[in-house]
């Protein structure tokens, strides 16, 4: 019998790994506490590019941060009751903040998102849903000039960094998205750029394959991890056990609790994001538009038109602070001038971030037949499934197509 590799957590990471690892011939259980979907891959702005590898943490944003702090429409939020239990997380996010950092990041990243569409394709095809992934470019938009020079130096490090930028005025905006406010004309048109129209419908129908592939779901919360002497795990959960000759952890900005039960510390963090979706637009949106200044993007989806952005340091336990999402519907009405909000549905889910916004993919250095892909960040959408590919080779004794030195768990 093929060997049985369990999977936990069944958002995108999970779902890509799992389907990856089923493509090599073994047999494969995910186990999620919701079904496959439900917490942050169902929730973002579904924004699917190959280049999207410059870390968060940039040199020179220490600069910015107390002016963010200060506006509120701003990019950045912190709950003050949280700080000190996110202060040594946030020491190291911002050591990070520097040029040393960026160039290792992006290099590491490069690797892991260049094949997305190569790697999302031969899932997708399988499900029959090509359809749930766009490619038809992004929009970066500036309201002033001084706005579109300060980040001139960051889009010729993504130019550096092979991503193709073409920058175009307000004839181009209006003739891309007509229904922009007339305020935008400075933009960056970014052609190879993706988007998935629904990134919870594509997390759902990646799984459903797997399961209608022979693969099991099991709905249940995972407990503990027991190591067996004969090199097997058994995964203990709300429902049972589940013996595996080899264990995934892809439970996103959950992750960090089973890794410690391995004694595998890492220093994950949620980075708290909003989204507001106007059901019934009712303005033309044909692609992704990047209100740089802002730190928001906005998705035409088959649900409607999707604002989202925001970082709040918060944690995981306290409730959303709806305020942050209601500021994006401001801001989307700022951008699209006739927008109809009548029908908006708000959301806030949970990015899973390590200080140096690399994800940990790889085994454990402890742990015998535990694999680790989890803390993808901003980005999962766009890491997930050249996680899985990764995760599968190295599950089934292959050697890695990419390099995954950069991801190692135990780099901190
Ligand atoms: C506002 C916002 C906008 C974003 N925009 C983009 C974007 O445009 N492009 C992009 O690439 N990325 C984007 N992201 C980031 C992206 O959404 C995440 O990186 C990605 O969804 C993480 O996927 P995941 O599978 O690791 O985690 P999740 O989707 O959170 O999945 C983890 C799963 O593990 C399960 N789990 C946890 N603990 C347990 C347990 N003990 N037992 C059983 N199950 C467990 C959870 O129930 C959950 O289903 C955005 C994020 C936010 C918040």
């Amino acid at each position: 019998m093929a060997r049985h590799v369990v999977v936990i957590g069944a958002g995108i990471v999970g779902a890509c790994s799992a389907a990856w690892i089923q493509r090599k011939g073994l047999r494969v259980t995910l186990i999620d506490r919701s079904d496959p979907g439900e917490e942050t891959s169902s929730g973002n702005a579904g924004s699917v590019s190959p280049t999207a590898v410059l870390p968060v943490a940039m040199p020179g944003m220490l600069r910015q941060i107390p002016q963010w702090l200060l506006d509120p429409l701003g990019p950045l939020a912190i709950r003050w009751s949280y700080l000190p239990k996110a202060a040594p997380w946030l020491i190291r996010f911002l050591s990070c903040a520097n040029r040393e950092q960026m160039w290792r990041t992006a290099n590491g990243m490069r690797g892991l998102l260049a094949p997305v569409f190569e790697c999302y394709a031969p899932l997708l095809d399988r499900a029959n849903a090509s359809d749930l992934i766009r490619r038809e470019g992004c929009l970066y938009v500036y309201d002033s000039k001084e706005a579109f020079e300060a980040d001139r130096p960051m889009q010729d490090l993504r130019r550096k960094l092979g991503a193709k930028l073409e920058d175009i005025g307000e004839s181009e905006i209006r003739r891309l998205e007509p229904s922009l406010s007339t305020k935008f004309k400075w933009g960056i048109h970014a052609p190879e750029n993706g988007l998935t129209v629904n990134p919870q419908r594509l997390t759902k129908t990646i799984a459903g394959q797997v399961v209608r592939d022979g693969g099991r779901f099991i709905r249940a919360e995972v407990r503990e991890i027991e190591l067996r002497p004969d090199g097997r795990q058994v995964i203990h959960t709300s429902e049972g056990e589940e013996s595996a000759d080899a264990a995934v952890i892809a439970a996103g900005a959950w992750s960090g609790r089973l890794a410690a039960l391995l004694r595998d510390k890492v220093p994950l963090e949620s980075q708290r994001g909003y989204h507001v979706t106007m059901a019934d637009p009712a303005v033309p949106v044909r692609r992704m538009v990047n209100w740089v200044r802002r730190r928001v993007f906005a998705t035409p989806m088959e649900m409607g038109l999707r604002l989202a952005g925001t970082v709040e340091i918060a944690g995981l336990r306290a409730e959303p602070n709806w305020r942050r999402a209601d500021i994006l519907v401001d801001i989307a009405k700022e951008m699209y001038p006739d927008l109809n909000v009548s029908k908006v549905t708000r959301w806030m889910g949970h990015r899973p971030c390590l200080p140096d916004s690399l994800p940990v993919i790889g085994p454990s250095p402890r742990a015998p037949g535990i694999f680790y892909a989890f803390g993808h960040g901003h980005v999962g959408m766009c890491g997930a499934p050249g996680t899985g590919r990764t995760i599968a080779e190295l599950v089934a004794g292959e050697r890695p197509q990419i390099d995954i030195q950069p991801f190692r768990v135990d780099r901190f």
